[in-house]
Order: structure tokens, then C-alpha cells, then sequence
């Protein structure tokens, strides 16, 4: 139960241990046209273009952004945590002029203090991070890229802890970069990054006056090969990693077959449930509004009294969750991931050894307390 990489399903798990076959093979040909296809469906696009490149969610970040941004570039960051500072690093060093907008720590800027930054100050591209792993917080993208738009600016949506778990709407909202990796909401285990670029982002890449300088992270390389894969007739540029192309082929499978609006609203009552849980064990979130929390995580205070201990007493429950990862309260919260196959079951066993956690840490007045709240929340009619 931590952000990612997430526990996965038996049968995408079976595709990873399959034999592996030639990445010019037709079946293989096949499954990642099919892949590529798929996840436009995922991320609420027709006219995007897909590109899955091995890597981490990192480099689907410098793959996603260091092609429509050119040296010198203003660019506007929406700054949630620790993600966003990342993309900041990235940007820096492509050579951007980066502007950050930071939040307190569990907050977020408004959509009209965006608008009013991108009054003062243009810039050509505003990026935020859909779910920040390290706060919980979810960036209302879709009013974000509403404000960034109508500003003139390109819109770039990290979505690693949130595509498959939260809604995404590409071309109804107007983003025209989305990233995500495979080990989180997307259920498959870490190695692949996925990319897609909306029409202006390709358009601005086209017309970038100076080149990138890496090859492997350029799109020049790789959008004859996805643009190939997809006609059924394969192009070598660097060997795609074949055995995860398949296990995201089951797994996109297993998504669509479940359906984007009914796997988001899966994700909304698990998060509801844990949070009824959490809530009602007196733990603070850390993101300070309500719309602000996630479906895919949730980051909470520590109560008085008890440290990161709780975390490997919890493993010793049974369940995995993760420590704090924001660097201005590290020591001072925990994180639990509810996204991809989560299920009711998940939240009441993770609920259970987070109460016996907190028992043997001597904060065991409330215990039993979370597990019912839950259980009241999942009982509600959906
Ligand atoms: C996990 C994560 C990343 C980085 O992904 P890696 O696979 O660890 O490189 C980037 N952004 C967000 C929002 C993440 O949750």
C-alpha cells in the first residue's frame, strides 16, 4: 500500500514471465499498437500522440517536457512538492527561466492566482503535477488548464501517482503534455515511461528552431516508431523493453474492460473509506482543504507522541506503507497508496495494522474505531 510501485495483478504479472519475443514480432506488433491506442482512451484523448519509452516516471518528465521547450523559455510551475521541484530542476536545466508558485506545504495556488502570474510575467509553458506523491495534494488540473490557456501558454500535467486513478480529460481540459510512468495508478510494474502529446505541444516541437541535444529523449527518434507500431509496421529505433509493453497491454486491458469512470469512482470510495478511517483515528491530513485530497494517496500527520516507527510496525501487521518524502516535514507524516487494484478488503487490512500499529506505539484508545468508520463509508449506496 505505498505510492508505487503498487501491487499488481496476477495476470499482468504473467505477461512480465512470458517468453519474450522478437520486438519485430507480429504478435508483438500487435499488442503495442494496441497499447498505444489504449492509453489514449486512458488519458481522455483522440488526437494525442502516445510514446512508451523504457524509463522511470522521471524520464517520462525530461521526455514529456524537454520537447516543446526551447533554452531561455519562461515557464510557469504550479509547486506542490517534491514532483514539482523536480520538474523545476529538469526545466533549469534545459536552460528555462522557471518561475515556481509554491503553496504551503499541503496547499495549492488558486486557478486566479495562476492567472494573475501569467498577467505579470508570460511564459510558454505552465506545468503542475496532478497528484504531488509527497503532500497527497490533487491540483484541480482542469481549471488550471483552463487559466493557462487562455493565457497563451502550452499545459503540462505530471500524472504518475494519478493517471488511471484520477479523472483525466486531455482534450476536453485543454492539456497538451501528459506523463505518467507504469508502477503506479497504470498497474504495472516500474520500467516504463508513457507520454502523450496533444496536437500544440507536437506543433511546437515541430517548429522549435534548435534541437535537443539528447537522442534518446528526443521525440524526432521516437514518433516514427510509435507512429509505426500503430500502422503494424515496426521501426527500430532502441529496443522497446517487449515483456512490459505486454504486461501494460493486460493491464490497459484490464482498465478499459473495468471502464474509466467506473475505476476513478473505485478509487474515489476507497480513498472516502480510508479516509472515513484515518479520520476517525484523529490523523491530520496533509493536504489543508478538502478538495485538495486525492484519490490515489493519502499523506498523514503522525499523532503526538508517536514517530516513524509506526511505519515498520504497520510492516510488521502485514502491510507496507511509506514514510514521508516532502523535505520541509519528512520526519513528521507517513503515506499510504490506494490506487490500481486496490479493493475494499485492502483499506480494512491496511486500517487494522495501521490501528495495531498505533497500539504498539501506545496510542491504542481509538482502535477499532477506524475500521467501522470505514466500513460505514463502503456500506453507504453508491
Ligand atoms: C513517482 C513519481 C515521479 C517519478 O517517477 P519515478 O518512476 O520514480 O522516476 C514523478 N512524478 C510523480 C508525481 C510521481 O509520483
Amino acid at each position: 500500500m505505498i505510492p508505487g510501485p503498487v501491487e499488481f495483478e496476477p495476470e499482468v504479472l504473467r505477461a512480465l514471465g512470458s517468453p519474450t519475443k522478437s520486438h519485430l514480432d507480429p504478435d508483438f506488433v500487435e499488442c503495442f499498437g494496441r497499447v498505444l491506442k489504449g492509453l489514449r482512451d486512458v488519458h481522455g484523448t483522440t488526437a494525442g500522440q502516445p510514446f512508451v519509452v523504457a524509463g522511470s516516471g522521471t524520464l517520462a518528465m525530461e521526455l514529456g517536457a524537454g520537447n516543446v521547450v526551447s533554452e531561455g523559455d519562461p515557464v510557469v510551475i504550479v509547486d506542490t512538492g517534491y514532483f514539482s521541484e523536480r520538474m523545476a530542476t529538469i526545466l533549469t536545466r534545459l536552460g528555462c527561466r522557471v518561475t515556481r508558485l509554491s503553496a504551503p506545504v499541503g496547499g495549492c495556488i488558486s486557478p486566479s492566482e495562476l492567472d494573475a502570474a501569467l498577467v505579470k510575467e508570460s511564459a510558454v509553458m505552465v506545468c503542475m503535477t496532478h497528484v504531488d506523491t509527497s503532500t497527497g495534494v490533487r491540483v484541480p488540473v482542469e481549471a488550471m488548464a483552463r487559466v493557462a490557456r487562455a493565457r497563451g501558454a502550452l499545459v503540462l500535467v505530471d500524472g504518475v501517482c494519478a493517471t488511471g486513478g484520477e479523472a483525466l480529460a486531455m482534450d476536453g481540459w485543454g492539456v497538451d503534455v501528459a506523463l505518467t510512468a507504469s508502477q503506479k495508478a497504470l498497474g504495472v510494474p516500474p520500467g516504463l515511461a508513457v507520454v502523450m502529446a496533444g496536437p500544440r505541444a507536437l506543433e511546437t516541437f515541430r517548429k522549435r528552431a534548435t534541437k535537443g541535444r539528447s537522442l534518446y529523449l528526443s521525440w524526432d527518434e521516437w514518433l516514427p516508431v510509435m507512429e509505426g507500431y500503430e500502422a503494424k509496421k515496426p521501426v527500430y529505433f532502441a529496443t522497446p523493453p517487449v515483456n512490459l509493453v505486454a504486461a501494460l497491454d493486460v493491464s490497459v486491458g484490464q482498465l478499459l474492460r473495468e471502464g474509466l469512470g467506473p475505476r476513478i469512482a473505485r478509487h474515489g470510495r476507497m480513498a472516502a473509506a480510508f479516509r472515513a478511517g484515518t479520520q476517525a483515528l484523529g490523523l491530520r491530513p496533509v493536504p489543508l482543504e478538502g478538495p485538495l485530497l486525492a484519490n490515489t494517496l493519502s499523506a498523514l500527520y503522525l499523532p503526538e507522541g508517536v514517530d516513524l516507527s509506526l511505519v515498520a510496525r504497520i510492516r510488521d501487521e502485514g502491510v507496507v506503507v511509506a514514510g514521508g518524502l516532502h523535505p520541509a516535514i519528512r520526519t513528521t507524516y507517513f503515506r499510504v497508496g490506494h490506487m490500481g487494484a486496490v479493493q475494499e478488503n485492502d483499506v480494512l487490512a491496511t486500517l487494522g495494522a495501521l490501528e495495531r500499529g498505533l497500539a504498539r506505539s501506545g496510542q491504542g484508545a481509538a482502535a477499532g474505531r477506524g475500521v467501522a468508520a470505514a466500513q460505514a463509508a463502503l456500506a453507504a449506496p453508491r
